[in-house]
């Protein structure tokens, strides 16, 4: 086979290195899974062991280049040490691509990570692709393959589930198992050593048989090609994803507000969700999430209707939904009246739709109430609350199947998901509901859980890298710093509003400049190493004439030595934001938004991507932040002009992304009145 991940997933023949007889050993366990009836595999397998000729029943070899060709697949479960001949020889033999589930390589110190690349190396010269070492292994239900510690096959379905660590492939197998999930491909990649997501995703993405992919991470280290192979799959199938692994680790050493408040899971997060991947919080709603996408299509707006047997479950779930940012808005009066016509007198048509406790005419109620909103642009998704006695009734179930189909037959494309309190003797209701391709959540949670990951982002493909270089500052101080007029200097050619400024050396400078600059001014002492200038009382605003100019430079040499100053007209009052850019090891250019000024690091209300963006993105961005209220107008301050700011922003995102010979960018305070932006501070890290 010429694909590896053709190979991988669908071999045609398959070699156990190691495989025995000896229960309890990896390579019997291998070796049991692969033959296992119930599982299917419709290729061969083969082992390879120094002395058998034949093991529980199928060929085996001394080597691996001793077996019959072709071998699509070696399965490698033999001691760390033989790995670099294994290998050697899977390369002889042609096989495209070896899954090594062995363990005892980088995870365990300095002498397991330079076998690990010795192996590598090995594999490389031998044109190998290796998945792995340490790793669960690799799952396909279309050919039956179970190359995995797996105690079986899960369901056939259209989840596909790549993942580091071998543990959720084992709880795809038991939730495949108890709620009736399909999947298509799992792999387990262990240590990554060769083999990463983007590779497999990449494959995936194309993928017939795959509908959904859940992908759970755990280190990441090219972010960036990452990025862009979930960016190229999510405008035609979700991605849902979860990154574990999120403690803060070692405090940033950060002289920027930027490289302050952008946490590597902050990074990890924007770039995930900017991609158009659903993210999750915890591997439960990873695989409840991926399941419910595969049966129902993607959340596309924030509205949700629901009907419920139970005032109270529907006013938890409706505070559950705002919570998690989704809507559960007043229906117009056309449907209310449609829906109150087969309701009581005292039920509710107003959203959550209540049907009573009248339960004898429950079918009737809920099949209506649930069609009408399926079929109504009132709302984006529906959510039948099935409490107790509505649940324990085969009739209610059937009644929304049949309610579901009649609405997909009338075109309706938005997501139906159940959600269910009921004891376990209503089970096999939930499992037609299940089986008819709507999901169902366990309580109000849970259910406002799966509905907050299947809400989708609308696509936003990202402009272009320009690739113009800029020319930098020459000189910066021994951190790499850049001098705030040269900084300036540099924004201004590029076109970015700066406030006009000018260098004095002198008091009798500064009363003479600050009369021509016009009054207020403020002055700023300029000091190498002086980085949050108010801090060290380094910025004076507010002075009204040349003798307050004169008198504050005379301050600044007296408190901070001798050194000249910056002196700017002063900015009238307005909203402080920020603009910053960072360039991150493993994702690249970065580009932060948020409430600015001097409590930056206190309100921590910022928006982070990578850059560039465009002026969609940026608007996108500022709809994230808890400041956008501010952005109306506030206590008499106009409106500000929003359009034009996230043009501002997606323009600095795209200069910043050329402008490689700066690593770190913090224009704080950008100051915004009304249709007027003033970038009066600016940071410039060279690289
Ligand atoms: P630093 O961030 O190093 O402390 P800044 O230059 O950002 O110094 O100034 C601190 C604060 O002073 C700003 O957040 C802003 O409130 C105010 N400020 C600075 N320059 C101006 C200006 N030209 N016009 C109006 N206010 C200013
Ligand atoms: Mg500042």
């Amino acid at each position: 086979m010429s694909d590896w991940r053709e190979a991988l997933f669908s071999p045609r023949r398959v070699a156990i290195v190691g495989a025995s007889e000896t229960p309890g050993k990896a390579g019997a366990l291998f070796l049991r899974n692969l033959i296992s009836p119930e599982a299917g595999f419709t290729g061969e397998v083969i082992g390879v062991h120094p002395t058998a000729t034949e093991l529980m029943g199928v060929p085996a070899f001394p080597r691996l280049d001793a077996a019959p060709a072709p071998v699509d697949l070696a399965v490698v479960v033999t001691p760390p040490a033989t790995l670099p001949s294994v290998i050697e020889d899977c390369g002889r033999a042609k096989a495209p691509v070896a899954v090594v589930v062995t363990g005892g390589f980088a995870e365990t110190g300095a002498e397991g990570a330079a076998l690990q690349r010795k192996t590598i190396e090995t594999a490389r010269a031998q044109g190998v692709r290796l998945v792995g070492p340490n790793c669960f292994g690799v799952i396909s239900t279309q050919s039956g393959l179970n190359a995995s510690l797996s105690i079986g096959l899960p369901k056939k379905g259209g989840v596909s589930l790549v993942t580091q660590s071998g543990a959720y492939g084992m709880a795809a197998y038991s939730r495949s198992m108890d709620e009736g999930m399909g999947f298509s491909k799992i792999a387990a990649l262990g240590n990554k050593a060769d083999v990463d997501e983007a590779d497999i995703l990449a494959y995936l993405g194309a993928d017939p048989e795959t509908r959904v992919i859940a992908l759970l991470l755990e280190s990441l280290h090219d972010g960036r090609r990452l990025f862009e192979t979930i960016a190229s799959i999510t405008p035609t199938k979700p991605v849902v994803a979860l990154k574990t692994g999120r403690h803060p680790g070692a405090q940033r050493a950060a002289a920027s507000h930027t490289a302050a408040l952008s946490s590597d899971a902050a990074i990890v997060d924007a770039a995930l969700r900017q991609a158009g991947a659903h993210l999750v919080e915890d591997g439960f709603s990873l695989l409840e999430v991926s399941a419910s996408l595969d049966r129902q299509p993607p959340l596309r707006g924030k509205k949700v209707g629901i009907v419920t047997n139970s005032g109270g479950a529907g006013v938890e779930l409706t505070d559950l939904l705002e919570a998690q940012g989704l809507a559960v808005p007043v229906l117009s009066a056309a449907l209310q009246e449609k829906i109150a016509s087969t309701l009581p007198s005292y039920g509710s048509p107003v959203n959550p739709v209540d049907v009573t406790t009248d339960w004898a005419r429950f079918p009737a109620m809920y099949g209506a109430s649930v069609e009408a909103l399926m079929t109504s642009d009132d709302v984006d998704a529906v959510v039948p609350v099935l409490l107790q006695r509505s649940a324990l009734m085969p009739e209610v179930a059937e009644a929304i199947i049949a309610a579901y189909a009649r609405s997909r037959d009338a075109g309706s494309t938005k997501p139906l998901h159940v959600c269910w309190v009921a004891p376990k003797a209503a089970d096999g209701n939930r499992a037609r509901l299940l089986a008819a391709g709507i999901p169902c959540h366990l309580w109000p949670a849970g259910t406002a859980t799966a509905l907050a990951g299947v809400a989708a982002r609308p696509a936003i493909a990202p402009p272009k890298p320009a690739i113009v270089g800029t020319a930098a500052p020459k000189r910066r101080d021994a951190d790499g710093w850049a001098s705030a007029p040269e900084a300036f200097a540099m924004l201004a050619q590029a076109g970015f509003p700066v406030a006009p400024f000018a260098i004095v050396s002198s008091a009798s400078a500064a009363a003479a400049m600050a009369k021509e600059m016009g009054f207020p001014i403020v002055l700023k002492a300029e000091r190498a190493g002086l980085t949050h200038k108010s801090d060290k009382g380094a910025v004076r605003v507010g002075l009204r004439d040349g003798d307050a100019a004169a008198q504050a430079f005379i301050d600044f040499e007296r408190r901070l030595g001798p050194g000249p100053a910056l002196m700017q007209p002063q900015a009238p009052p307005g909203l402080e934001l920020v603009i910053g850019g960072r360039r991150d090891p493993s994702f690249g250019p970065i580009i932060l938004v948020g409430l600015g000024g001097v409590l930056i690091e206190i309100f921590n209300d910022v928006a982070l991507r990578l850059a560039p963006i465009d002026a969609r993105e940026a608007r996108d961005m500022l709809e994230g932040l808890k400041c956008r209220r501010l952005f109306q107008g506030h206590r008499g301050a106009p409106p500000l002009g929003v359009e034009k700011f996230a043009h501002l922003l997606a323009d600095v995102s795209q200069w910043f992304q050329a402008a490689s010979s700066i690593a770190e960018l913090d224009l704080n305070p950008v100051i915004a009145d009304g249709d007027r932006y003033t970038i009066v501070d600016v940071r410039m890290r060279l690289a």
